[in-house]
């Protein structure tokens, strides 16, 4: 990266670069990252790092997967750990990407404690979480003045995979203008009753955004009321990112990929 107009940290022998790798479009990989993943000695990517930034990584550097998917039989957080302080203290150069942001529900926090209580030297990459970049492709303003001054990011699973116990549903359901939640397909039903019970309205515009950022991004607008059933009638897929608020209403003056990107792709086509 040498025409970039100021320098970069080296990437030492024996250090992990914790990095985030957005949510799909290689585009959103931050120059870090892109600097991590070209000078690395091995990539450990997780199930939710996108083919096309894969395919980008240099043929030369081993990549290897480490991924919790859910339902689907993965290492466990501890084995991944484990992995990074193996190769690190054989003095490689480790770049761990994950997807979006490592610290947002990524278990980050996680595997930068296991490395800190190795006493293994890392660095955090940010990178851009799919509950914002998602939200900005899919023609959604995360905050609007005339909707709301404040947002709430939430999971849709605990780690025993049920609808998380911790949260307090109806404080959220009447605290928050808008809700971004992630890993919500599987449990979408119960956790619309539970945002109807604590008080949020069943005719409130919702957005079910999967595969942002990718060519494969597919936009659900629908109701509270409507959302599980109109995950189900369109056959929503993960990865996806439920959004509930008014600021769903403002995509159809600000779909900026269907209204002009699309249409510039079509006018191209031969
Ligand atoms: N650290 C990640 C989140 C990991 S949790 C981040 O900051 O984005 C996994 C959840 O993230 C998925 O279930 C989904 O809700 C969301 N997600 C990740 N990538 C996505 C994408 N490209 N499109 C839609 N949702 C995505």
């Amino acid at each position: 990266m040498s025409d970039i107009p100021f320098a970069l940290p080296e990437f030492e022998p024996g250090w992990v670069w914790l990095a985030g790798a957005g949510p799909g479009d290689p585009g959103l990989l931050t120059l870090l990252a892109w600097h991590g993943l070209t000078h690395a000695d091995v990539v450990v990517y997780d199930a939710l790092v996108s083919e096309e930034i894969l395919a980008s990584v240099p043929r030369a550097i081993p990549r290897e997967h480490a991924g919790k998917r859910g339902g689907k039989p993965s290492p466990t957080q501890a084995d991944i750990s484990l992995r990074l302080i193996e190769h690190a203290r054989r003095g490689k150069r480790v770049l761990r990407l994950k997807g979006g942001d490592p610290m947002v529900f990524g278990r980050g926090g996680e595997e930068a404690l296991h490395l800190a209580e190795a006493g293994i030297p890392f660095r955090v990459i940010p990178g851009i979480s799919a509950g914002i970049g998602g939200l900005a492709y899919a023609g959604i303003p995360l905050t609007h003045r005339d909707t709301n001054s404040a947002v709430t990011f939430l999971t849709g699973h605990n780690a025993m995979g049920a609808v998380p116990d911790q949260i307090d549903w109806t404080s959220v359901a009447k605290g928050s203008p808008v809700l971004v939640i992630y890993m919500a397909l599987k449990h979408l039903e119960p956790i619309v009753e539970r945002l109807i019970a604590g008080g949020r309205r069943a005719d409130e515009p919702v957005a079910i955004v999967s595969d942002a950022t990718l060519p494969t991004q597919r936009v659900v607008e629908t109701t509270l009321r409507r959302a599980a059933e109109a995950a189900a009638a369109a056959r929503i897929e993960p990865p996806a990112i439920v959004v509930v608020g008014e600021v769903v209403t403002l995509r159809r003056e600000l779909d900026w990929l269907g209204r002009f990107v699309a249409r510039r792709k079509v006018a191209a086509a031969p």
